[in-house]
């Protein structure tokens, strides 16, 4: 008789570490596992933002996922998913198809630009390695053509990012250091390149409280950075917001859109039943009426039932899900009980640059500054040491020096 095939889609915080847990708790006589992502490497999608600044090279966000899954243990296929058949227990790929017994979908987040109109034509989106170089290609080549070009635009050397919430207000941070780098090395008086960041709530970072709000937002400002509050986004043109009611024009040359996340667009394609974007998943984190499929990471959203409302998506539950999705199909092929998944928080931090930073964490512990600067990468070093181990955090770890 062949082994029960478990097939794991998206090679991100859920998927990997799905696959990574699997590999720990079932014998390879116990199943076969296949691991179908789009790339063969796997990125830190919580690195994206230092990419798209260029703070940071995109090859350090990027781990060769047959570095730290072996394969010949898990069968990894490197292509695109198109869509799951779940009446036929078969995803189809671009390039062929495969059947499952037990299947993850772990396939991530597009950035939502809620039909803004012009916003999916004329904005670069933090979304994957791919786009965030080409937001850090484009912020040099402004400065290049503006050092070059005779008659000098100033708003090419502005850069708009629209939305304040973490990912915003992440990317800000680092264009407050990538962009004096930039005027020192184009040699370009650094008051004419300007970084403003738009947002439609009266405040940035709407998740924390009001004193760390304000430190954040005193400390961007102090290194250059403008907010535009209260100014809602109507419309993206190729060199502009056009913002609030009365629809002020601000020009950039460089415009990106961080105003929120959904689901991969082929829950949609292969039927799931959706609210905003997102499959609403059982305790166990399968899908409602499934009883071989799991949904996991910001494909889904996980009910907190105490607070009558989903938890945020993030890499902290998109990895703690991987355990209990992990447990619940080794459960399954044992004929166990499943467990129901549980979040144990560990806090929240906002990176504001290199050296700065602002959180909540060991329930209700605020820090910001280097403190939280140096959680922040504590926490990003822990993930690595969970993947690979001690030789992924020496290769691909945070040491930057304060
Ligand atoms: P992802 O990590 O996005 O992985 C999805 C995978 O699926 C990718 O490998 C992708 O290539 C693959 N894929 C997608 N489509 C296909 C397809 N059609 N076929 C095959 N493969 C496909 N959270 C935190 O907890 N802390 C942070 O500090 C933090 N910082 C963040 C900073 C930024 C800039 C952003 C954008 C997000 C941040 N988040 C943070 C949120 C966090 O990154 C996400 O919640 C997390 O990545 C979700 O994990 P995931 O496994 O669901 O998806
Ligand atoms: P978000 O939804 O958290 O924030 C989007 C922001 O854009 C909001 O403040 C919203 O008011 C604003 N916005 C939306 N439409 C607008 C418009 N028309 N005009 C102006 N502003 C507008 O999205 P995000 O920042 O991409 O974060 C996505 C998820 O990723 C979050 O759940 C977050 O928890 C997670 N994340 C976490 C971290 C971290 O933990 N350090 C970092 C990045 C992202």
């Amino acid at each position: 008789m062949s082994k029960p095939r478990i097939v794991v889609l998206g090679a991100g915080y859920a998927g990997m570490m799905t696959t990574k847990r699997l590999t720990q708790k079932l014998s390879p006589e116990e199943a076969e596992i296949v691991l179908i992502n789009k790339h063969n490497y796997h990125y830190q999608t919580t690195w994206l933002h230092e990419v798209a600044a260029g703070t940071i090279n995109h090859n350090q966000a990027r781990i060769m996922i047959s570095d730290v899954i072996n394969p010949n243990r898990v069968r990894l296929i490197y292509d695109s998913v198109v869509k799951v058949e779940k009446e036929d227990n078969r995803v189809v790929l671009e390039n062929g198809e495969i059947t499952y017994d037990y299947l993850v979908i772990a396939l991530g987040f597009v950035t939502n630009t809620f039909g803004i109109k012009g916003m999916e034509e004329n904005a670069f989106f933090i979304q994957d390695i791919d786009s965030c170089q080409l937001i850090r290609d484009h912020i040099e080549y402004q400065f290049v053509k503006y050092k070059n070009s005779e008659e000098k635009n100033d708003s090419d050397l502005t850069i708009l990012v629209g939305g304040a919430g973490f990912t915003g207000i992440e990317f800000v941070g680092e264009l407050a250091e990538k962009v004096p780098q930039l005027c020192k090395k184009y040699d370009i008086d650094r008051s004419k390149a300007r970084i403003i960041n738009v947002e439609a709530a009266p405040s940035i970072l709407p998740m924390f409280e009001k004193d760390l709000v304000e430190y954040a937002k005193t400390s961007l400002e102090h290194r250059g950075v403008e907010f535009r509050l209260d100014a809602k986004i109507q419309e993206c043109t190729e060199d502009a917001f056009i913002v609030g009611d009365d629809r002020e024009e601000i020009k950039a040359g460089t415009i990106v859109w961080t105003g929120g996340v959904t689901g991969n667009p082929i829950l949609a394609k292969s039927g799931f039943e959706l609210t905003r974007g997102k499959v609403t998943v059982n305790g166990d984190l399968r899908a409602p009426e499934e009883e071989n499929i799991f949904i996991l990471g910001d494909c889904a959203w996980v009910m907190n039932e105490k607070e009558g409302r989903p938890y945020p998506p993030t890499a902290q539950a998109a990895m703690q899900h991987a355990d209990t999705c992990a447990s619940n199909i080794k459960a399954l092929l044992r004929h166990e009980a499943l467990q129901n998944f549980e979040f144990h928080d560990k806090g929240t931090v906002a990176s504001l640059g290199i050296t700065d930073g602002v959180g909540n964490v060991l329930s209700g512990t605020k820090l910001s500054g280097k403190p939280a600067a140096a959680m922040k990468k504590v926490v990003d070093n822990r993930y690595l040491f969970l993947l690979g181990g001690p030789k992924l955090f020496l290769k691909k770890g945070k040491v930057r020096p304060f």
